[in-house]
């Protein structure tokens, strides 16, 4: 069984458009895929239409969930998967439209400063980067610069402009992770808190926040994912079976924009099970 929880479309700042996806998850030899775009849930419809006009659509059962955007008091950023809601639940909708239209303003904030210091980028080439409805990101900004020739690829355009410690760098409204939960939780899904400790990546969650996540309801960790370093890993699995939360593992894969590869980490089927019952229905999508 192979099991991946965390994958991206061009609903967000994959490149696969979710159609693509389901076929690449296939093609993969996927049994279990859910698609976490950033706050939205855009790509649901179109992968769920893919997964059932298949013609080995019924290899593959489809989990719909999303990334949430999060920030915790001291402005760290927190990743919150969120599988297995209603969709109509309005509250958490809400939620993900407040970020999605933030995001918007951030972005003609770090554009208004790299044209300041010289790099010549318009929103409206930014724009041109996305899929309408996509959840705009730094991604789409890098692909941006990589069209005008300013940077070779998204890699390279994070590590010299878009990282989080850049003086080009600027936040965008989220909610706590403790909101994020709840709200999670009250749409019926389960909450996975996604690559927790990823020091790689240039944000570390201080393991103090577990106790508060837990008692906010938190479902499981995401332990096995390539942000997370090996003794990271470690602690995150000891946090995990200390206070009975499920550990998952998966790809958080982007398509061509970044390196990850479907399925290069995944979740066993017992935890899996777990994760599932802890939903308040089985909303899980099979042909
Ligand atoms: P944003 O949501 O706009 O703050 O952008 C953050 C997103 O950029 C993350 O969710 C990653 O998917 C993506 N990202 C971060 N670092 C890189 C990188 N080095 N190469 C490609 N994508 C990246
Ligand atoms: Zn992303
Ligand atoms: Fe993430
Ligand atoms: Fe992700």
């Amino acid at each position: 069984m192979i099991i991946d929880l965390h994958t991206h479309s061009n609903a967000s700042d994959g490149t696969d458009s979710p159609s693509q996806l389901i076929a690449n998850a296939i093609d993969a030899g996927i049994d279990i895929l859910a698609l976490t775009d950033h706050d939205t849930i855009a790509g649901w419809q179109e992968a769920e239409a893919a997964l059932v006009s298949h013609p080995k659509g019924a290899s593959l059962k489809l989990v719909l969930g999303s990334e949430i955007s999060c920030q915790d008091r001291d402005g760290t950023s927190i990743h919150m998967l969120g599988l297995l809601f209603d969709p109509n639940f309005e509250p958490l909708m809400q939620e993900m439209e407040k970020t999605r239209e933030n995001r918007l303003t951030r972005m003609e904030r770090i554009v208004a400063r790299l044209n300041e210091s010289g790099i010549e980028i318009t929103m409206a080439e930014v724009y041109s980067q996305k899929r309408d409805d996509a959840t705009l990101g730094r991604p789409h900004l890098a692909d941006a610069l990589v069209a005008r020739g300013h940077i070779a690829n998204r890699d390279e355009a994070f590590a010299t402009y878009l990282h989080n410690g850049s003086k080009f760098y600027i936040n965008h409204y989220s909610p706590s992770p403790i909101d994020a939960i709840r709200l999670i939780k009250a749409a019926g899904g389960v909450s996975i808190i996604a690559h927790p400790l990823a020091s790689r990546s240039g944000r570390k969650v201080e393991p103090e926040i577990f106790t508060e996540l837990i008692e906010a309801g938190l479902d499981g960790i995401e332990v096995n994912h390539r942000d997370n370093a090996e003794d990271e890993k470690s602690l995150l699995l000891e946090i995990a079976r200390q206070h009975n939360l499920v550990v998952t593992g998966s790809s958080d894969y982007h398509g061509t924009g970044k390196m990850n590869r479907l399925a290069e980490f995944t979740t066993s089927p017992e935890e899996w099970e777990r994760l599932e019952s802890r939903a308040r229905e089985r909303r899980v999508i099979s042909k």
